[in-house]
């Protein structure tokens, strides 16, 4: 059994599925995939729809079941639980506009190559069905029927979701209203499933399932780098997609903190604090340039830290994995804790930030792993040289925020460059808890915010991870009057 899946009152173990069951869910996907993946847009979008109204017609239910088993309150698991509707319907315009059946046409040029060549027809076509792993602390967004599976099933690919051990009944309770939802829309028997257990043999068997042919992973760095190497393993290894874990850095120069020093505390704080931590994009390093109001400025910090309050986290072992991180931090000789507050195992963790060294940070790479939880390292640079070899030990991030870089100049530039060569996405204003879904969000980064820098978890662009271009050359007409939609 997984650290994550203990059992506890509110975590009551899962059900250990057996490999048959697995083998029928998978079946199941593969037939349906034919069908799905032939699907005109009106067939993709209804389904997608519907989906999205069985979500907020059982909204009540849902929220009740999410609360009772992550604690993580009913106005954040409302607003999920909205942004995870709008998420399915912004998928389904998407495929109303045809994004997915987006085709390149060359018509023929007549005469010798290079210039001469053939009609080429560049058509995408669905992977097949994907294995979508849970994250615990997104019980609704990316969960069941959250942006992996809503933006896999717009791609034309069935889906046979790996329910996390975290939100066991809220999992069952959602598959129920979908495979109606499935039911109601005419769509196939199959074209979403779940897969559940107590032990790590039910996903590993999943990832090696021949009938699998892509991976949609949320979760931990460990958990991802296993599950990939088990995907690269395979005597057909198939695609995987994971979004990991990540330190989020908040690069907060003179200039930002001089204009609003007390606002950029303040908001920073609650950031840290909000969902007790449990966010992949919540800030894990703050670096400024050393000097008096820096100094301020952590003060303040640290204040606003105290006085957030938070509350139980996803699951006892997270809450472990947390007091782990962060007495592994404030142990080390060259930190200094700031805020104030004490954890104990009767009250609920308490937000921490702590100074580090800047040459153990750099020296050290196990001071630099995400504390999952209201964690933030400072880190007080003597240069911006330093500021950047930070960034760059720091390596892959879901995101790097940016404050004070307003003017065109040397420094700036160079902070830019070094932010957006680790970062999927680079903010200059306001922090990075919170992720937008537009088609311009890019939520990943390269290794380890996730396995594959190109391609987002978040946004309409997620849709392109599943679908892989075929060129049609000189195909014939009935072919081609399909407008791209496979046959
Ligand atoms: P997790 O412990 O990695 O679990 C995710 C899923 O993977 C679970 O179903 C888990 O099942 C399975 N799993 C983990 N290790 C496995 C292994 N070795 N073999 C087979 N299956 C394995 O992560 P989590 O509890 O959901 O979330 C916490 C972490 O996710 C944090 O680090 C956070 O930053 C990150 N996160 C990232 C994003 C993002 O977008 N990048 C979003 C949310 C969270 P079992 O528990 O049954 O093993």
């Amino acid at each position: 059994m997984s650290a994550q899946a203990m059992p506890s009152p509110a975590h009551p173990s899962p059900r250990e599925m057996p490999f048959e069951e697995i083998d029928r869910i998978v079946h199941a996907a593969q037939a349906a995939a034919e069908p799905w993946a032939s699907s005109d847009a009106s067939s993709r979008s209804r389904l997608l729809r519907e989906l999205a109204a069985a979500l907020e017609n059982g909204r009540e239910q849902l929220v009740a079941l999410a609360n009772e088993e992550t604690f993580l309150g009913a106005p954040r698991l409302n607003g999920e639980l909205d942004r995870t509707a709008f998420q399915l319907r912004a998928f389904a315009d998407a495929v109303d506009a045809g994004e997915p059946y987006a085709f390149i046409d060359d018509p023929a040029v007549p005469g010798a190559p290079p210039a001469g060549h053939p009609r080429l027809v560049r058509v995408t076509l669905p992977l097949g069905p994907v294995a979508m792993f849970s994250a615990s602390n997104f019980p609704f967004a990316f969960s069941v029927l959250g942006g992996d599976t809503a933006s896999a099933l717009a791609a034309g690919c069935p889906v046979v979701v790996k329910a996390h051990p975290a939100h066991p009944r809220l999992s069952a309770a959602v598959l129920k209203l979908a495979l109606s939802a499935v039911r109601e829309a005419g769509a196939p028997d199959g074209v979403i499933g779940m897969v559940e257990g107590a032990s790590r043999d039910v996903g590993v068997y999943l990832v090696r399932h021949p009938g699998i042919a892509a991976v949609a992973f949320t979760g931990s760095f460990a958990g991802g780098a296993a599950l990939q190497r088990e995907a690269n393993a395979r005597p057909v290894p198939i695609p995987f997609f994971g979004e990991l874990g990540s330190t989020n850095p908040i690069v907060a120069l003179p200039s930002a903190i001089s204009a609003q020093g007390p606002a950029l505390a303040k908001m920073l704080g609650a950031s840290i604090a909000q969902g007790t931590g449990q966010f992949c994009t919540s800030p894990g390093v703050l670096l400024m340039l050393d000097g008096d109001a820096t100094d301020t400025f952590i003060r303040e910090l640290a204040r606003e830290m105290d006085a957030q309050s938070t509350h139980a986290m996803l699951s006892p072992a997270i809450r472990s994995a947390f007091d782990h991180g962060v007495d592994k931090l404030v142990r080390h000789a060259a930190t200094t804790r700031i805020t104030t507050g004490e954890s104990s195992a009767e009250k609920h963790p308490v937000p921490n930030l702590v100074a580090l060294d800047m040459d153990a940070f750099l020296a050290h790479p196990e001071l630099r792993e995400e504390v999952f939880g209201p964690s933030c390292v400072v880190l007080k640079a003597r240069s911006i040289d330093e500021m950047l070899a930070a960034l760059r030990a720091i390596g892959g991030s879901l995101t790097v925020t940016v404050w004070g870089a307003e003017q065109d100049d040397a420094d700036s530039r160079r902070i830019v460059r070094q932010a957006a060569a680790i970062a999927g996405r680079v903010l200059f204003a306001g922090v990075p808890t919170g992720v937008a879904v537009t088609r311009a969000q890019h939520h990943g980064g390269p290794w380890p915010a996730s396995t594959q820098p190109h391609t987002t978890s978040v946004g309409l662009m997620a849709m392109q991870r599943f679908l892989r271009p075929v060129a049609l050359q000189d195909p014939p007409d009935w072919l081609t009057a399909r407008a791209g939609v496979p046959v």
